[in-house]
């Protein structure tokens, strides 16, 4: 029988979520809702050193605005909870304990200094010590004390951990998605510490229980978790787990502009583009990393490009809704390499996604910007500068910087622009375009052709020195969108007043 797919995205709270953890999440959530099935946020904190306030609510609030959304989980429950690790504590021992009994794994009582003193002695041999199949008879567990030893010890408090017992000269296979099958031999792996004295599990043993038992079908997680599978995969086959074990996907690294090297915060610093999904303040260092919701990147942009950092639909198209991303998502697609992380196409991703808006919407992400400038305008007119204006911005940030000269006359004109195109006479030209105006119908044919044709072409005026200086009369600078359409959106008014303001302060300037 086809078995429920049920995936989960499984972070733990160290600080703000990786834009690589994003990607993560993205393609679980993908093959989830291809396959109909679940998707589930689970919290992995049992590294209490390593948590970090506010970091889960940071998650949660990332994965949200970028519409990845969880069927179970920390947030929304579910019938498989607690989602959150530290909440799941008591569970876990009987865990340790069943391994323990059948054989797989042992109590160790190494004391950290003599730990220490092992690895000083192995570095002076020029070799590293490694707790494993070859050396753990030669330390303090219940593989070498007696029963009764290892009975007053954990009797008396003595502070202890738990070991899996990888057995020796073992080739474990792991069988990827992405990359087929990875085999290791088992005397090169150390019998990683399951549980401690304290009562909490480690990272492996939590997440083979809580994938068992929340009946996770996928494991879609980062290339880095690769080294630790062959153990996990030992663990399904000690909690004789094998048959329903979650099939495994290890995804490539997320890497730096460059391509080499894992892609990090400083490359962003660097580089100037984030690699955390909003802003971030470290609750310790006060330390801020910028987001991409904070720089004005869309949800839908960052969305569609992570999707194809690492994976392609097989065709060539490159701009894909989440529903599209749903019905093409595929494992087989996922790369086996690395993908490079490239700014430029991040930024061009959101120059398409804002072509794609509604002007009303980004009319209304622009409101509070002209707020901030002290204008108050009219939502219609707002709504007609931004369909006009989009074209040019790559965020919604830019918006001001493209458009201020139609919300606030120039006060300025741009001097290396008056010399080239206001020359003698133009405050006669300008003086008749006030009167075209005023006389005529304020209508977009009707003053092209009664300034282009009719005047400028019929009395063989200069086009590019008149209409140029209309335009700074309106804009300051000499750019702008076409003349007659800026003219028509700023209204009759508002164009003769600039008109007459640039007459009052440029003058006549006989000395171009
Ligand atoms: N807690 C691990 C992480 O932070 C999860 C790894 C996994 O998905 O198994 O990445």
């Amino acid at each position: 029988m086809e078995r429920t797919v049920r995936v989960r995205f499984a972070p733990s709270p160290t600080g703000p979520l990786h834009i690589g953890g994003v990607r993560t999440a993205l393609y679980n959530y993908l093959f989830a809702r291809q396959h109909g099935g679940q998707m589930i946020l689970r919290i992995e904190d049992t590294d209490q050193t390593r948590f970090v306030p506010g970091a889960e609510q940071y998650i949660i609030e990332a994965l949200t605005w970028l519409g990845i959304e969880f069927d179970e989980g920390v947030h929304v429950g579910g019938n498989y909870g607690p989602y959150r690790q530290s909440d799941r504590k008591p569970m876990y021992r009987q865990y340790a304990e069943q391994l323990i009994a059948d054989g797989h794994a042992y109590y160790a009582f190494d004391r950290p200094e003599e730990l220490e003193a092992k690895r000083k002695e192995y570095e002076a041999l020029k070799q590293t010590f490694q707790y494993d199949c070859h050396t753990r008879s030669t330390m303090c567990n219940s593989l070498t004390l007696s029963d009764d030893e290892v009975q007053r010890r954990i009797k008396s408090g003595e502070p202890y951990v738990v070991r899996f017992k990888f057995p020796a000269d073992t080739l474990i296979t792991v069988h990827d998605l992405i990359r087929g099958d990875v085999t290791m031999n088992s005397n090169l792996l150390d019998d990683k510490v399951l549980f401690k004295s304290d009562g909490m599990p480690t990272y492996h043993l939590a997440n083979i229980v809580d994938d068992h038992t929340m009946e996770v079908s996928h494991v879609i997680r980062g290339e880095e978790w690769l080294p630790s599978a062959p153990l996990h995969v030992m663990l399904y086959r000690a909690f004789g787990w094998e048959d329903t074990m979650p099939q495994f996907a290890h995804l490539p690294l997320l890497l730096k502009p460059e391509g080499n090297g894992k892609l990090s915060k400083r490359d962003g610093d660097r580089l100037g583009f984030p690699v955390f999904p909003l802003d971030w303040q470290d609750p310790k260092t006060g330390e801020m990393s910028s987001g991409y919701r904070e720089r004005g990147y869309l949800p839908q942009a960052v969305v569609n490009m992570l999707a194809l950092l690492g994976w392609n639909p097989g065709t060539e198209q490159e701009i894909l809704s989440m529903e599209e991303l749903i019905k093409l998502f595929s494992i087989e697609h996922i790369s086996k390499s690395g993908a490079k992380f490239n700014v430029e196409k991040a930024r061009w991703f959101n120059h398409e996604y804002i072509q794609m808006m509604p002007n009303e919407e980004l009319a209304n992400l622009f409101m509070p910007q002209l707020q901030a400038h002290g204008i108050q305008a009219d939502m219609d007119y707002v709504v007609k500068v931004c369909g006009l204006m989009k074209e040019r911005i790559s965020f919604p940030t830019e918006l001001w910087d493209h458009t201020a000269y139609f919300f606030q006359a120039p006060t300025s004109y741009d001097e290396a622009a008056v010399r080239k195109r206001w020359k003698p006479g133009m405050t006669t030209h300008m003086a008749h375009m006030i009167e075209l105006l005023q006389t005529l119908p304020f209508e977009y044919d009707v003053l092209h052709h009664a300034i282009l044709d009719d005047y400028i072409a019929a009395n063989g005026y200069n086009t590019g020195q008149i209409m140029n200086s209309f335009r700074l009369a309106l804009v300051g600078e000499t750019k702008g969108p076409d003349l007659l359409t800026l003219v028509m959106l700023l209204g009759k008014d508002e164009t003769t007043t600039r008109l007459q303001r640039a007459i009052d302060t440029i003058g006549e300037r006989s000395d171009n």
